[in-house]
C-alpha cells in the first residue's frame, strides 16, 4: 500500500505538490526492472552510450528554468543557486558522458600470453539523496553510473522529491531506455533501507547525516555491498593576521550562509589569529548585516528559509552560548533564520563541535600556526575548509597539515565537478567527481589468454 506525501514550500509553508510514496512492493519492483535494464544497457555501444548521455544532458539543459522553479518552490533555494544546480547537473553529466569510450583497461605484460584488464559495470546502483543539495548530489550519483554502465535506483529526500522526479521524467524524453534511471520517492526507513538490503543492488551512494551512514555501511557489510559515503562536516575558516583581512571578512559570510548554512561544507568554524580579530570581526559584521536574506525568487537573494520546522527547531538549540552579533531575517510564515554569529567560551562548545546545519558560524581565536592546525584537526569531521593567509610556504604547510578532503587557500571554492570530492575521519568514505569516481562505480576484471 502506498502513502501520499505533501511537499511543503520552506518560504511560504504552503503545498506545492502531494506526491505518492512508494512501498517496499514497489521498491522491489523497480529494482527488478532496473537488474532487467542492466543486461542489455551494459552492452550498448560505448559511442552510443555517450550519445545517450550527452541527449539527457542537453535535454536538462533545454529545462533549465523549469527545473530551477520546482527547487526554488520545493527547497527555498536561491534564484542564483537553483539555476548553478541545474548547470552542475549538466556539466556532471557532460562530463561523464565523455566515459564510456574511455574507461581504458590495461595490458600487463606476462610469459606465454596476454594480460589484459577490464573495468565492468557492477549491476544495479542505488544513489540515496539527502535534502540540502537535491539536483547535484544527485547527478554526482547517477552520472558516473550511468557512464559506466551500470543502472540506477535513486531516492532522493522526502523532504525534496520534486526535481528529482521530473529528471526521471527528462531522461525518458532524451532517450534513456525504460528501466536504467529510476527515481523511487519514499521513506529512508523504507526505500533506502532496501537497497541496503536488496541483493540485486551492488552498490549503494549515500550522502547525508553521519549517524545513518554508519548505519547504511554496516548494513551493506552483510553483502559485501560496495558503498561511498559523503556525510558531515564541521569545517574550518582559519584566518592569519597576515592574509588581507578586509577580503577574508567579506567572504566569510557566504562560507557559512550558502544554502542557508544546510552544507556539509560550511566553514562553521571561524578560527581568527588573535592579532587580528577586532579588525576581523568589525569587517564581518558590516558583511553579515547586509546579507540578503530574503524571499528566494528574487534574483538579489542571498539565503532563503531553512528547510523545514524541524531543522529550524534544531538549529536554534545552537543558541544557548554568546552571540556577538546577527544579520535579518523575514518575519511571517517560512522557516527564516537571520545569520548568528556565536563565540563560544572553548571548544568543548557544542556549536563548536557538532554540525549545526543552518545559518550559525562559531568564532575562536588562536595564537599560531601549530595552534591553528591542532584546532581545526581536533574534530572527528575532515571535509573542507579555508587557509587565508599571504605567505605561501604558511599556505603550503597549513594545506598538508589539516586533515581535510577539500582545502581551499584565499577562496571558499571547494567543489568543482572535474576533481575529486570526499570526507577524512567520520566525514565519509570514497571520492565522487573528477576523473576517479569512475572507478567507484565499477569492478576491475583481470583475464590471462595463452598463446597456446
Ligand atoms: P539523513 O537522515 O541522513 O537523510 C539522508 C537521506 O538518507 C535521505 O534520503 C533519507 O531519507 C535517507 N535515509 C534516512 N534513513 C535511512 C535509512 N535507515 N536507510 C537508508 N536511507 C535512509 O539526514 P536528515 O535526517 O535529512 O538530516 C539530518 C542531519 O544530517 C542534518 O541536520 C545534517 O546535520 C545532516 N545532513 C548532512 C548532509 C550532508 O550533505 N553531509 C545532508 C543532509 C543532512 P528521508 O528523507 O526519507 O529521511
Ligand atoms: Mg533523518
Amino acid at each position: 500500500m502506498s502513502h501520499t506525501y505533501d511537499v511543503i514550500n520552506p518560504a511560504t509553508e504552503k503545498l506545492v505538490q502531494t506526491i505518492e510514496h512508494l512501498d517496499l512492493e514497489g521498491t522491489d519492483a523497480v529494482i527488478a526492472k532496473a537488474a532487467k535494464a542492466f543486461e542489455t544497457w551494459r552492452h550498448v555501444a560505448p559511442g552510443e552510450r555517450a550519445k545517450m548521455l550527452r541527449r539527457f544532458a542537453d535535454v536538462i539543459a533545454d529545462h533549465k528554468e523549469e527545473l530551477a522553479q520546482l527547487e526554488i518552490a520545493n527547497s527555498g533555494h536561491t534564484r542564483g543557486n537553483a539555476l548553478w544546480e541545474v548547470d552542475n547537473v549538466v556539466n556532471v553529466l557532460t562530463y561523464y558522458s565523455a566515459a564510456p569510450e574511455r574507461l581504458f583497461g590495461r595490458q600487463i605484460p606476462v610469459a606465454g600470453g596476454i594480460d589484459v584488464t577490464f573495468k565492468e559495470p557492477l549491476g544495479v546502483v542505488a544513489v540515496i539523496v539527502p535534502w540540502n543539495f537535491p539536483m547535484p548530489i544527485a547527478g554526482w550519483g547517477f552520472a558516473p553510473a550511468l557512464a559506466a554502465g551500470n543502472t540506477v535506483v535513486l531516492k532522493p529526500a522526502e523532504y525534496t522529491p520534486l526535481t528529482a522526479m521530473r529528471i526521471g521524467e527528462l531522461a525518458l524524453l532524451a532517450g534513456i531506455p525504460s528501466g536504467v534511471f529510476n527515481v523511487l520517492p519514499g521513506k529512508g526507513s523504507i526505500v533506502g533501507a532496501r537497497f541496503v538490503t536488496h541483493p540485486a543492488v551492488r552498490k549503494v551512494v549515500f550522502t547525508g547525516s553521519t549517524q545513518v551512514g554508519k548505519g547504511i555501511m554496516a548494513g551493506c557489510a552483510d553483502q559485501v555491498k560496495r558503498v561511498t559515503l559523503e556525510l558531515g562536516g564541521k569545517s574550518s575558516n582559519i584566518i592569519f593576521a597576515d592574509a588581507d583581512i578586509e577580503k577574508a571578512a567579506a567572504a566569510a559570510p557566504g562560507s557559512f550562509l550558502d544554502n542557508a548554512g544546510q552544507d556539509c561544507c560550511a566553514r562553521s568554524r571561524i578560527l581568527i589569529q588573535k592579532s587580528a580579530f577586532d579588525k576581523f570581526m568589525e569587517h564581518f559584521e558590516s558583511a553579515i548585516k547586509k546579507f540578503r536574506v530574503e524571499d528566494p525568487s528574487l534574483a538579489t537573494a542571498e539565503m532563503g528559509p531553512l528547510i523545514s520546522r524541524k531543522q529550524y527547531d534544531v538549529v536554534q538549540t545552537f543558541l544557548d552560548e554568546p552571540v556577538a552579533f546577527t544579520g535579518s531575517a523575514p518575519s511571517g510564515p517560512g522557516y527564516w533564520m537571520a545569520p548568528t554569529v556565536l563565540l563560544p567560551k572553548n571548544t568543548q562548545a557544542r556549536s563548536w563541535r557538532e554540525e549545526v546545519f543552518g545559518p550559525v558560524v562559531s568564532v575562536m581565536t588562536f595564537e599560531d600556526e601549530a595552534d591553528a592546525i591542532s584546532m581545526a584537526n581536533d574534530s572527528e569531521y575532515g571535509l573542507s575548509g579555508s587557509i587565508w593567509t599571504r605567505d605561501i610556504g604558511r599556505a603550503l604547510r597549513v594545506s598538508r597539515g589539516v586533515e581535510t578532503g577539500n582545502l581551499s587557500v584565499n577562496s571558499h571554492s571547494s567543489v568543482r565537478y572535474w576533481t575529486p570530492f570526499g570526507g577524512f575521519k567520520q566525514s565519509g568514505l570514497g571520492r565522487e567527481l573528477g576523473p576517479d569516481a569512475l572507478d567507484s562505480f565499477t569492478e576491475v576484471k583481470n583475464v590471462f589468454i595463452s598463446n597456446d
